[in-house]
């Protein structure tokens, strides 16, 4: 069975197709896909899409490219709306995020994006502390910015979290190993383009039982469908795990089974 860990349903590309989407799942052999909240609004999103379909759980939390445009004030009202959830919709939730820092999408003057920076900080101190007082295992976004979420990860006391989509390379891999034996990276379609070697080399040398597989649709269409679909969807996290097949000296049963188990332990499902 397979898990997509992280996608968003309710963007636009997918938000009139996810019945289909949901049924491509069914057909495939996935128990569960993991809807991932970037604001308190499509928090609350995630948590709708939980409770109508069985095979979707939510996490919560306000993304990085989003916190860099709410000012600071705002931190106790909006941290008061996720607990709320945290509170009254816990079954539904497995997860805290996505979180964490992004310098790639920052502001093209130069004293609003020293501003965005910290603003990214201080969200994500305020939300990692929500994430333990519940024990939630934490999802992260880091984008052109490697040594900061280094060092905010090793400060932030968090253990069980992974690093979404990752784009990193091998050094960064083994400083995130060496911050906790429990956390995991999870590899989107990236994996598939051809120009991702450093990715590839990653994939195939960390141990399987470090990894998920995510698509984070609607974005990331595999290499091999650029040409056949408009949107990437959920299902498409067979393309990751095809990659990985291809790559990894494990037989595609061993593969399967691990990232399946290493999911449901990571979230609890
Ligand atoms: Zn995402």
């Amino acid at each position: 069975m397979f898990i997509d860990t992280h996608s968003h349903l309710y963007l636009w590309e997918l938000q009139y197709h996810i019945p289909e989407a949901i049924e491509h799942l069914r057909e495939n052999n996935f128990s569960h896909t993991i809807q991932i909240g970037t604001s308190v609004e499509t928090s609350e999103i995630c948590i709708e899409l939980a409770k109508k379909y069985d095979i979707v759980r939510a996490t919560i939390g306000i993304h990085p490219c989003e916190a860099q445009d709410i000012p600071v004030e705002k931190i106790p009202e909006q941290i008061a709306a996720l607990e709320n959830m945290l509170q009254t919709e816990l079954e539904h939730i497995v997860g805290f995020g996505e979180i964490g820092f992004d310098h790639y999408h920052l502001s093209s003057d130069a004293s609003e994006a020293t501003i965005q920076q910290w603003r990214q900080i201080e969200w994500f101190r305020a939300q990692v502390q929500l994430a333990k007082k519940y024990n939630l295992p934490v999802v992260i976004h880091t984008r052109n910015c490697s040594e900061l979420t280094l060092a905010e990860l090793a400060h932030s006391g968090l253990s069980v979290f992974v690093i979404h989509c990752f784009s990193e390379d091998w050094s960064f891999a083994t400083k995130i190993f060496d911050i906790s034996a429990w956390a995991k990276i999870s590899f989107t379609n990236i994996l598939t383009y051809s120009k991702s070697v450093q990715i590839q080399e990653v994939a195939a040398k960390i141990p399987l039982d470090k990894m998920m597989i995510e698509t984070d649709a609607p974005y990331l269409i595999p290499e091999w469908l650029k040409w056949k679909v408009s949107y990437c969807e959920p299902v498409h996290s067979l393309h990751v795990f095809q990659k990985l097949c291809e790559i990894r000296n494990e037989t595609p049963e061993i593969i399967e089974s691990q990232l399946w188990n290493s999911s449901c332990n990571f979230f609890h499902l």
